[in-house]
């Protein structure tokens, strides 16, 4: 098969953060500072990916203004070519770094939003004042301009806060707002029971979105990703396994998704120890799951396989236990039955389960 270039890689710059926040779609086993990709590298990284045709670039983390570098790396990323967006908490973005990010180039901002109130969102975050410190960086990011989008990530906690939300993203400035449930990857798999919106709070989020989506056009853009629990079809997870994005963990494993280290038997190559071009189109794990043959015959013979690619292949491996299997949440899958067990057990729990906070391993 013919493999595309990437249009997106995902710079997971490292994944120290101070908050806590128990959906964090990082692994469970976090890498320390030590393990960290240095300013260098990272710019070689940003390099390549420009050679190899990727567009954009998302500066995550964990909390990517925990590295103080943040701005040479942005400066590296803005000289390769690349369209800079920092996915942020906002923790640690002061007056000054702002300017010089714009100076060196920054092109966008993805604010995360874990409530609407100081004492939903600090419990959420695990971080006491972190709610103040944001709305205070909000207002700089908003004086000075730069194209904002809030990234409001919602469950059975905030999800009846949805039109306060919208109503937020509007007088914060923001030019777009992603209402994302939860998925269960990383941390939110430890968390499903407390996190899981029930489907009536689904429905009326589809509702308010809907009608805020024709109220607000022109005025603020929408992007919604209801629970895919509740959804007949899977979603196409990165676009299809290998075919429009990259990730690279904080110590340079470069991944097809950002949960893909969950797949146990995959190889994964490393940056620098090899280039990002022969990682993309040779590397073993980039060629596991890429096109559909891999897929059963449910997939492989069903109208939608070119649109979702069969689900998501880490979700394939945590709920059916074959990484090459129809993803569960499809209701055309043969283990549809265990996602509607999950979701069963964990609405019944739900109310009384409390949050495991994503944590860093202690040291010693
Ligand atoms: S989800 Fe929360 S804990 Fe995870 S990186 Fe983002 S702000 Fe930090
Ligand atoms: S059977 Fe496979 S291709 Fe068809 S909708 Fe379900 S996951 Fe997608």
């Amino acid at each position: 098969m013919s493999v595309p270039a990437p249009i997106a890689m995902l710079a997971e710059l490292t994944h120290r953060c101070p908050l806590a926040c128990p959906y964090c779609s990082n692994p469970l086993a976090l890498h320390g500072k030590e393990n960290e990709l240095n300013t260098e590298t990272w710019a070689r990284a940003f390099g390549e990916a420009a050679e190899l045709g990727v567009l954009q670039l998302h500066l995550s983390g964990g909390e990517p203004a925990s590295r103080p570098d943040l701005v040479d790396l942005t400066r590296a990323a803005h000289e390769a070519g690349l369209y800079t967006n920092l996915i942020t908490s906002g923790i640690g973005l002061t007056p000054a770094r702002l300017d010089a990010l714009e100076a060196v180039g920054l092109d966008h901002i993805q604010l995360s939003l874990q409530g609407t109130t100081p004492e939903l969102a600090d419990r959420i975050g695990g971080y006491k004042g972190g709610f103040a410190r944001k709305m205070a960086v909000a207002a700089e990011i908003k004086a000075r301009g730069i194209p904002l989008t809030l990234n409001a990530v919602m469950h059975r906690h905030n999800l009846d806060d949805l039109e306060r939300t919208i109503d937020l993203a509007i007088e914060l400035g923001a030019r777009r707002l992603e209402v994302a449930c939860v998925q269960f990857h990383g941390w939110a798999t430890r968390n499903r029971a407390a996190l899981l919106p029930s489907r009536a709070q689904t429905e009326a989020a589809k509702r308010i979105v809907a009608e805020a989506e024709a109220r607000l056009r022109g005025t603020l853009a929408f992007d919604f990703v209801p629970p895919d629990y509740y959804a007949d079809y899977p979603k196409a997870c990165m676009g299809g396994w290998g075919s429009a994005g990259l990730n690279i963990a904080p110590d340079g494993t470069v991944l097809p998704c950002h949960a893909a280290e969950t797949i146990p038997h995959l190889d994964f190559d490393r940056f620098p120890d090899k280039t990002l071009r022969e990682i993309w189109y040779d590397g073993a794990a980039f060629n596991a799951y890429r096109g559909t043959d891999h897929l059963p015959e449910t997939c492989r013979s069903c109208e939608r396989v070119g649109i979702d690619f069969g689900g998501c292949r880490c979700q394939a491996l945590a709920l059916a236990g074959d990484a090459a299997a129809t993803d569960p949440v499809c209701s055309r899958s043969p283990d549809h039955h265990k996602v509607t067990a999950l979701l069963e057990t964990a609405l019944a729990e739900g109310d009384a389960a409390e949050f495991t906070y994503r944590r860093m391993p202690r040291k010693g």
